[in-house]
């Protein structure tokens, strides 16, 4: 095993970001874009395996196909019609959307044409009811720049958002329409040579471009970015789709360089070895066989009347555990392949006996398949009509990589900076023109209007924060980057409150809240509005703000009315305050006797148990140091 660096293999990067626009309707119709988990329509449909008006059939969707899915979606007519359910053609393009790409493509200095065409990609997933997606491409080239350094625009397309997956269940595969057909910029890049730990500022840079314009949406899911990697010897270009935060670019990126070098090894390897695939000799049903094996995994398939196969690899012995890097496999690939089929897992030679297949089951193995030391294996368990596709799949596979290197797959960034196989990349019969809507044509005054409202750079936007709100650079930058930019100016303009604490509360407090498991999706900006209200005239102390948030995000209290009440946090009036306090001095004497005015810090701790929520902080201090005061002269 190597060590990999990726500073060796000469690794190039492309952004594409996605950005859902904040129009007041969605990009072919007039239906609001709301979030509702809530749905009184429901309707199936199978995956069509799309052949595109050209007559080329897609790899993508055929492989997707292979999977036999049954797509259901969910639907509520508050954010769907019948344009999502395909029932109804697309009505005209949403002016705000038109207007918005505009100032986006002006902004990054891109080439907009003058007329748009319209048109359809496929998409195999099930995500589009339609079997594709409506795209437009706006404009071409453009840069934005990044500490000094250039990064060019390779296209900006405007475009549908695709439905809400809901899950899969068994073959069943659920959506929610409510996104479907929400207005979306996708921006992409060139390619640029860049040190992984930059292109997390590179995309931040792009992203705060967007949000600088005002007019796009915040908050989680309603900017997502795929990252396209290349290695200089790979020849391929991998796109890696999902990645869910920026600070999860670098070990993407890093991870996916070292699996593309290391399949050129995995390769190189290969191709040192004589083996060809005989497709009635080398794969043979061992559920007979295997019977009486121990493995639970193989019990429990045969449970469930499912065919136990073995593959057998002439002179590959060692080729399936061989780790050119830490983490790469061959066995790993073909694991992720068979799992997107729905299979949980294979076994290979190189790491047999284990998992409770025991060494007298692989010696009746290798009899059984006539082969030796040489030789490899793989075992796999799937219903009799499954298993010879995934069979098929991993053989086309494993040439693949003899053959000619890197598989071009699309693939899906993992939790923990990995990226696995999602599916293999649609060919190029994947667009075709949408004949339902006709060219768009964008007259000069759209651009000059464009030109116009190119917004201030994100550097004068933080500024203009600061001056006007006296906030810090650093908190400035927080709620500048924040989903709450917008609210927060709305209730600094509205409410009489230091700015410098909305801010604060907006960024630090409810990102704590989250970071502790509470749900923020709950809190809505009304509530958020309400409690700096109740604040302002004084009905509740700053301490509380907190508690109705918590109450809320907890999914304890409805409203912030509700949580004031669950809570009992109504302010008490400064005398009842007082009174309190003063009998918790009473109740305290020896602490107070002993340590004098210090007494306040301890005193303090029990003081707030009480009072918490009720009165401010600085309140029961500034009262316990008055009480202890008076107590200490009657004690002289
Ligand atoms: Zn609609």
């Amino acid at each position: 095993m190597s060590e990999f660096s990726i500073n060796d293999v000469g690794v190039k990067v492309g952004l594409e970001i996605h950005q859902q626009l904040a129009t007041n309707k969605k990009l072919f119709c007039n239906c609001i874009p709301i979030d509702t988990e809530e749905y009184s329509i429901k309707f199936q449909r199978k995956l069509r395996a799309a052949k595109s008006e050209l007559g080329e059939y897609d790899p993508a969707a055929l492989f997707e196909k292979s999977k036999s899915k049954s797509i259901v979606y969910y639907a509520n007519p508050d954010s769907s019609c019948l344009v999502e359910q395909d029932e109804e053609p697309p009505h005209e393009l949403d002016e705000d959307a038109k207007r918005i790409s505009l100032i986006i493509a002006s902004a990054l200095k891109s080439e907009i044409f003058s007329e748009i065409y319209p048109m359809r990609k496929t998409v195999v997933d099930g995500s589009n009811t339609t079997g594709f997606q409506r795209t437009m491409l706006i404009s071409q080239g453009g840069n934005f720049e990044v500490e000094g350094t250039k990064i060019g625009i390779q296209s900006i397309c405007l475009e549908e958002d695709a439905a809400k997956n809901l899950g899969d269940k068994g073959i069943i595969r659920k959506f929610g329409l409510e996104r479907l057909g929400i207005p979306l910029v996708e921006i992409a890049t060139d390619p640029f040579e860049v040190e992984p730990k930059h292109i997390k500022k590179i995309a931040l840079a792009l992203g705060r471009i967007l949000r600088s314009t005002k007019q796009v949406k915040r908050g989680l899911g309603s900017i997502r970015q795929d990252v396209n990697v290349s290695i200089k010897e790979g020849g391929v270009v991998i796109e890696v789709k999902g990645v869910q935060q920026l600070d999860q670019l670098e070990k993407v990126v890093e991870y996916e360089a070292k699996r593309q070098q290391g399949l050129l090894e995995i390769s190189k390897e290969l191709e040192k070895r004589n083996w060809i695939h005989d497709k009635e000799k080398d794969r043979k049903d061992i559920t007979e066989l295997f019977a009486k094996c121990k493995s639970k995994i193989i019990q429990s398939a045969i449970k469930k009347q499912q065919k136990i196969f073995a593959i057998s690899f002439n002179n590959m012995d060692g080729i399936f555990g061989y780790t050119p890097y830490e983490g790469i496999r061959l066995g790993k690939e073909i694991a992720e392949l068979v799992r997107f089929f729905g299979i949980g897992g294979v076994f290979h030679s190189d790491e047999l006996p284990n998992y409770g297949v025991e060494k007298i089951d692989i010696e009746n193995l290798k009899e059984f398949l006539k082969i030796d030391e040489k030789d490899a294996f793989l075992i796999l368990a799937a219903t009799e009509e499954k298993i010879h596709i995934v069979i098929d799949q991993i053989i086309s596979r494993i040439e693949f990589i003899k053959n000619n290197g890197i598989p071009i797959d699309t693939r899906l960034a993992t939790m923990n900076g990995e990226t696995k196989f999602l599916r293999p990349r649609p060919g190029a019969a994947r667009m075709y023109p949408e004949t339902d809507i006709p060219p768009v044509i964008i007259s000069n005054e759209e651009l000059e209007k464009a030109k116009k409202n190119i917004p201030k750079s994100w550097n004068e936007s933080l500024l203009d924060l600061q001056k006007k709100y006296g906030l810090n650079p650093q908190l400035s930058e927080q709620i500048f980057d924040s989903r709450y930019i917008e609210l927060f100016e709305k209730i600094v303009e509205k409410i009489k409150i230091n700015p410098t604490f909305v801010a604060s509360i907006l960024c630090s407090s409810i990102t704590n809240l989250e970071r502790s498991g509470l749900n923020s999706k709950l809190l809505k900006n009304k509530d958020i509005e309400k409690s700096f209200q109740l604040l302002d005239s004084g009905d509740i102390a700053k301490e509380s703000i907190e508690i109705i948030f918590e109450s809320i995000m907890a999914g304890k209290s409805q409203s912030t009315e509700d949580a004031v009440k669950n809570a009992s946090i109504e302010a008490v009036k400064e005398s009842d305050v007082d009174e309190i306090i003063k009998k918790i001095v009473e109740n305290n004497q020896e602490i107070i006797k002993n340590q004098k005015e210090r007494a306040v810090g301890p005193l303090m701790g029990i003081a707030m148990k009480e009072l918490r929520g009720k009165a401010s902080g600085e309140l029961v201090n500034n009262l316990l140091l008055k009480n202890i005061k008076m107590k200490l002269e009657n004690f002289d």
